[in-house]
């Protein structure tokens, strides 16, 4: 595709932006996002305090702006790592190491995403301090 084709029906959308909650990390989403699941594991209960929203987008289309290397990985099991901010402690990332995709956090985007929830996942580990009224799939795991 060459410019000037902007409008054609396979335009990727926008890139989309976004960071830490200290600015330290940033980054630039070159690809499509997919719609975001919300996950209510235990491991993303403890890690953002609540329960955690995140999109997908390609390894290849996720561009980090980390000029101080603020970014850490916490190898949380032997498959999938967590990315936070070492400054502020923002959650951004989810990646399980042997996919091509790398899941970020919503919370973490800039102004509007143009998405919507699609589903719950993990709510068999859910707190038991709140409820689910939104009327989206939940997946037990
Ligand atoms: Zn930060
Ligand atoms: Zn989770």
């Amino acid at each position: 595709m060459s410019e000037g084709d902007e409008g054609a029906a396979a335009t990727p959308p926008a890139p989309r932006s976004g960071g830490c909650l200290c600015g330290a990390v940033r980054f630039t989403l070159r690809g499509a996002l997919s719609a975001p699941v919300a996950c209510h594991c235990v491991q993303c209960r403890r890690q953002s305090g609540h329960f955690w929203a995140s999109g997908n987008v390609a390894k290849a289309d996720l561009e980090l702006h980390d000029p101080e290397a603020q970014l850490r990985w916490y190898q949380a099991s032997a498959k999938v790592r967590r990315g936070f901010c070492a400054r502020c402690g923002s959650f951004l990332f989810w990646e399980p190491l042997a996919r091509g995709w790398t899941s970020v956090a919503m919370g973490a985007i800039d102004g509007a995403t143009g998405l919507r929830l699609q589903r719950h996942i993990f709510v068999a580990e859910q707190g038991d301090y709140y409820d689910l009224g939104d009327g989206l799939p939940q997946n037990p795991r």
